[in-house]
């Protein structure tokens, strides 16, 4: 355990120099596509000073490499954001933006006040949309923005390493890692007999004396070209799930939930009764995984009907409330209705086919009218509007409101799926 501490926060140290030497704005030239920070990492002599191998000093680096990207995405990402809500601004004044946002170079040139040399084609464009556009103050605006939002990246964590494939080998039940000493290694037995052939993520737990490996999980991306549809979608405890243009999907969701939520009503209340003669628990978690998984399965055959049906490039659905929102007394069937496993699944579902997933915001969202937008009222599964006289299922309607939502811009954030693995060769 000491001797993969080591590595643990020597791991640590070397991501804090990185995130300090080219974190900030005068590194961003540097970072794409990152083998000058490589090639800077080597010369810095830190690896030799540390005594760190290097099958754990580059992934340190790349790791913080990586890091930073994404902080400067973040951090454009909200510009962006601001700047589409800016009523300062003309529509000119946010193309340029927009571009300096889009185009590294240029953006890096500004932060860096320094003059924007692009290649050819995109310079003409550049200059261009510059002609258009008060660059001056969008220059100083950018760089505001920037000091404001932009967070200095460090880490405290000394308990985790990456693991490159040459780092580790697998033998005698159990794992050995490379360790400072050189041509060592220390044996790590393991509980099970899996075997992986790739970079491995080590967590230390020393008080515990022990160690968790954890494996990424590669899934290929199926883009479908004929997935285009925008659809909007409620989620519900009898039908799983409504579209807004009235398809139903995973009808008998409510008896599959019932029958389990029934099941598992009655099995606590006999666990309670009989605490004396303890009946055992292990039969009970047996029935209970089985009817479980009976119940998930059905889900995941609709959601995936859903998905062949639909050919949705868009789903647009209602931000799920936070856990435990909502005023306390939540009744048992409602807790176990499987919103949080839907949730997932579709989530997941959608990065495996690129698929876009756009929340709206969902306070009074089932008393809208999708038509016209007016107040009505619910019966027994029914919408009737008391403005334009519209009379609709109830879910359709409330599908339908939420398609309107996304459309007209009122989202919480949209999300595609650029974050998910490609399959490795
Ligand atoms: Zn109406």
């Amino acid at each position: 355990m000491r001797k993969l501490l080591d590595i643990a926060e020597d791991y640590g140290k070397v991501k804090n120099y990185v995130y300090a030497r080219f974190g900030g704005i005068g590194s961003l030239d540097r970072i794409y596509p990152g083998y000058t920070v490589q090639n800077e990492m080597t010369a810095s002599g830190l690896r030799t000073s540390l005594g760190l191998p290097s099958v754990y000093f580059y992934l340190a680096v790349f790791d913080a490499l990586g890091d930073i990207k994404c902080q400067w995405m973040r951090t454009k990402a909200k510009i962006l954001e601001l700047t589409g809500r800016n009523v300062g601004f003309t529509e000119d004044d946010k193309h340029y933006l927009r571009f300096l946002l889009k185009v590294n170079n240029a953006f890096a040139a500004v932060l860096q006040q320094k003059p924007i040399q692009l290649p050819a084609e995109i310079q003409k464009q550049y200059e261009a949309l510059a002609g258009r556009a008060d660059r001056e103050r969008l220059h100083r605006y950018l760089c505001r923005q920037v000091r404001k939002y932009h967070l200095k990246l460090h880490t405290d964590c000394q308990h985790i390493f990456s693991a490159s494939e040459r780092a580790y080998r697998y033998g005698d039940h159990g794992i050995y890692f490379a360790v400072k000493e050189k041509r060592r290694r220390v044996f790590v037995p393991l509980t099970d007999n899996n075997r992986y052939k790739c970079q491995l993520s080590v967590r230390l737990y020393p008080g515990e004396q022990r160690l968790e490996i954890i494996v990424p999980v590669y899934v290929s991306v199926k883009r479908h070209e004929d997935y285009r549809n925008t659809v909007g979608i409620a989620l519900g405890m009898q039908t799983m799930l409504t579209t807004d243009s009235g398809h139903k999907y995973g009808e008998n969701f409510g008896l599959y939930q019932t029958a389990y939520t029934k099941w598992t009503e009655k099995q606590n209340k006999n666990y309670h009764c009989n605490r004396q003669n303890n009946p055992g628990r292990k039969k009970y978690t047996m029935q209970k995984k089985c009817l479980e998984g009976r119940l998930h399965d059905y889900i995941n055959q609709e959601l995936n009907r859903f998905l062949s049906e639909e050919k949705p490039g868009i789903i647009c659905l209602i931000k799920l409330p936070k856990a435990g929102a909502g005023g306390g007394k939540t009744s048992r069937a409602v807790m176990m209705w499987q919103r949080g496993y839907i949730r997932r699944r579709l989530e997941w579902k959608c990065q495996e086919h690129a698929i876009e997933i756009v929340e709206v915001f969902g306070n009074g969202v089932s008393r809208e009218c999708s038509r016209c937008g007016g107040i009505g009222e619910r019966k027994k599964g029914i919408f009737c509007c008391s403005a334009c006289g519209a009379v609709l299922d109830e879910k359709t309607n409330t599908a339908g409101t939420v398609r309107k939502r996304a459309a007209s811009g009122k989202t919480v954030r949209s999300r595609q799926s650029f974050q998910v693995y490609e399959q490795p060769e």
